[in-house]
């Protein structure tokens, strides 16, 4: 089992990476940007509670997040294993994702922080929004994404040390360069 954790700030090219360890590995892909924009998309309670939210570049509470990630864990039939992708966000949801894991007798293999300036990120994400018109993609949203990546996530890189998990990438450069620096991390400890 290879349960991967893709890691880093809004716009540092998470969703990009998973499309290419997925297939190479073979794993399960649980986006939970992708989860909550379908539940916006299909006008669900839970997209209407998650749209206010993200609009203001806010995250969603911690116990909503992880019940919902537990059931789509719940819904995968065993494969090679998960990619987690924009989960965990908090060090709760990190506390909550080891014990789930433990609990099918697993752990996180890896967690593979993808590291951006600031100043790109906020490029990228701008031109994202011009072609995708994601809501929000914009720069005063963008900014208080920054901000609450910078309080509420950043600390999961020190966590993930701590677990002895935590692999650092360069994600600036060339998308072949950052995916061979990811698969040489992950071979490194599966
Ligand atoms: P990337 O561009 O690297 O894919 P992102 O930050 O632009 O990352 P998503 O991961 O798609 O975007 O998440 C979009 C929004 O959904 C977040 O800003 C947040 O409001 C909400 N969200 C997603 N995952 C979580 C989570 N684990 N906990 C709380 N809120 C979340
Ligand atoms: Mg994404």
């Amino acid at each position: 089992m290879l349960n991967i954790v893709i890691f880093g700030a809004p716009g540092s090219g998470k969703g990009t990476q998973s499309e290419r360890i997925v297939e190479k590995y073979g794993l399960d892909h649980i986006s939970t940007g992708d989860v909550l924009r379908a539940e916006i998309a299909a006008g669900t309670e839970l997209g209407m509670t998650a749209k206010a939210l993200i609009d203001h570049g806010q995250l969603i509470p911690d116990e909503l997040m992880i019940s919902i990630l537990a059931s789509k864990l719940d819904k995968l039939a065993g494969g090679n294993g998960v990619i987690f992708d924009g989960f965990p966000r908090t060090i709760a949801q990190a506390e909550a994702l080891k014990v789930m894991l433990a609990e099918r007798g697993q752990e996180v293999t890896a967690m593979i922080e993808l590291d951006v300036p600031e100043d790109e990120l906020m490029d990228r994400l701008i031109k994202r929004g011009q072609l995708s018109g994601r809501a929000d993609d914009n720069e005063e949203t963008i900014k208080k994404r920054l901000v609450v990546y910078n309080e509420q996530t950043s600390p999961l890189k020190e966590w993930y040390k701590n677990e002895g998990k935590h692999c650092y990438i360069q994600g600036s450069g060339e998308l072949d360069r950052i995916f061979a620096d990811i698969v040489a991390a992950i071979d490194s400890r599966k």
